[in-house]
């Protein structure tokens, strides 16, 4: 049970991440401001704002950043505009070992 709700959250990482990059290639993200950017969703054609705070936060003004609180594809949208695509979650992705390697296996 745990382990299924922590590889679906690994999951959600990777596709948020792709989804973001994806969009970021597609040209959704606005630069509206210091640090603020709006981002659209091809698929839905809604248009959230993103908020990159200089002390290193990160606000979305969609329901998958406000209700369950995850870095969601706007904000990975933003991270790529600004070509941090890659710094972020890092240490976790270790080249796709997705299957094998999950880090979490180790803590009891
Ligand atoms: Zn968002």
């Amino acid at each position: 049970m745990a382990q299924a709700t922590v590889s679906q959250t690994r999951k959600g990482y990777v596709d948020r991440r792709a989804l973001g990059e994806e969009m970021a290639a597609l040209g959704c993200v606005r630069q509206a401001g210091d640090g603020r950017y709006v981002v659209l969703s091809p698929g839905s054609g809604n248009a959230y704002q993103v908020t990159c705070h200089p002390w290193g936060s990160w606000e979305c003004t969609c329901p998958d950043r406000r209700y369950r609180n995850a870095f969601c594809k706007h904000m990975w949208a933003v991270k790529h505009y600004r070509g941090e695509g890659e710094d972020y979650f890092e240490p976790e992705e270790e080249g796709g070992e997705e299957t094998k390697g999950d880090p979490w296996a180790r803590l009891r």
